[in-house]
């Protein structure tokens, strides 16, 4: 070997060592969840989503305050507290509703980083910002400290060891957020355990129409999630297919209460998504997203907090029902159990 091509391998061996390069090849993609887990801002551009819930990102988000008159968000450390402008709009205005029909409060859990994408710990989707976690606790009269908002658990709904609702917590508060939430057109989807579909399947009197849009899925006992269809300006996003006609407490529910869907899955765990997506398994607009330049200060995409509300800023589009209908399906089929 010449001398200079000694020089050359040392230097890149010291390079290697430099950069911490041990174990993961030097040409590596680096995986999208440490990408978009490392902005603390959104990007300063129009509203939009691209790509799909569990494989996307966005651009315009907007935080919820921390704390509005019929909300308090919790879990303020990740900064999860970011989403299109509609579904925050959609928060707000149904912490203002539901609060009216008496449900004290919204307790918001997470929503999306500011640029969505896929998360550095749970959730596969909340990736485009048009799906958020509401706590099934009602919100406290009082405003939780910001150790309170990391440390209090939400509460499950369900009976220790049963797939029932336990009646000593259920209320028939718990099913007016429900049905608020799921009234809204631009609301596709509420996910909860499917114990407490079963309850409103029970007890749902008069109108039951709304129960099509609240979904049986794992998890959900303690909280549920909302999800938006795609806006109005957004020809990236991806549409989920629609939900099955009629109210869902069919063969599609009974599924739940048999012993497939909670057996343990088999062979050896395979790899979640978001531990190995790379920007290649986005939507190319997300690298522009990546790089997009940052709003001048959080305040000034926070929108609800304090004196002024979404509806009266002007600023946030709302617009319900801004979306086709999308195609029909029969019953899920089972899936190994996901993250929502
Ligand atoms: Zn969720």
């Amino acid at each position: 070997m010449s001398f200079p091509g000694r020089v050359r391998r040392l230097a890149l061996a010291f390079a290697a060592i430099a950069f911490g390069a041990t174990s993961i090849p030097a040409n590596a993609d680096p995986l999208a969840k440490d990408l978009f887990g490392a902005h603390r801002l959104p990007a300063a551009t129009n509203a939009e989503s691209f790509g799909f819930y569990s494989k996307g990102c966005f651009s315009g988000g907007v935080a919820i305050a921390t704390d509005g008159p019929t909300w308090q968000a919790m879990r303020l450390s990740r900064n999860r507290r970011w989403g299109h402008p509609e579904l925050i709009a959609t928060l707000e205005r149904l912490s203002r509703e539901a609060s009216r029909d008496g449900w004290p409060g919204l307790l918001i859990g997470d929503i999306s980083q500011p640029r969505g994408g896929p998360m550095l710990t749970g959730h596969a989707s909340h990736q485009i910002g048009l799906d958020a976690d509401i706590w099934l606790t009602p919100m406290p009269n009082r405003t939780l400290t910001a150790s309170e908002r990391e440390n209090i658990g939400a509460t499950s709904m369900i009976k220790k060891d049963s797939l029932h609702v336990d009646d000593r917590l259920w209320t028939p508060a718990h099913a007016a957020v429900l049905k608020r939430a799921a009234s809204y057109g631009n609301v596709e989807r509420i996910l909860v355990h499917p114990g407490i579909k079963k309850k409103l399947c029970d007890t749902v009197k008069g109108d039951r129409s709304w129960l099509r849009k609240v979904r049986p899925y794992w998890g959900h006992d303690a909280h549920f999630h909302l999800r938006i269809g795609c806006p109005s300006g957004s020809a990236g996003c991806k549409g989920q297919e629609g939900t099955p006609r009629g109210d869902g407490c069919d063969s599609s529910l009974a599924w739940w209460f048999t012993e497939e869907p909670w057996r343990p899955a088999k062979g050896p765990a395979k790899p979640r998504s978001r531990d190995i997506m790379t920007m290649a398994s986005l939507p190319a607009a997300c690298r522009v997203v990546l790089n997009a330049p940052e709003p001048v200060s959080e305040a000034a995409v926070t929108f609800g907090g304090g004196r002024t509300t979404i509806a009266a800023s002007g600023a946030v589009p709302v617009t319900a029902n801004a979306f086709a209908a999308t195609p029909e399906t029969a019953i899920p089929l089972p899936q190994p159990r996901p993250f929502d």
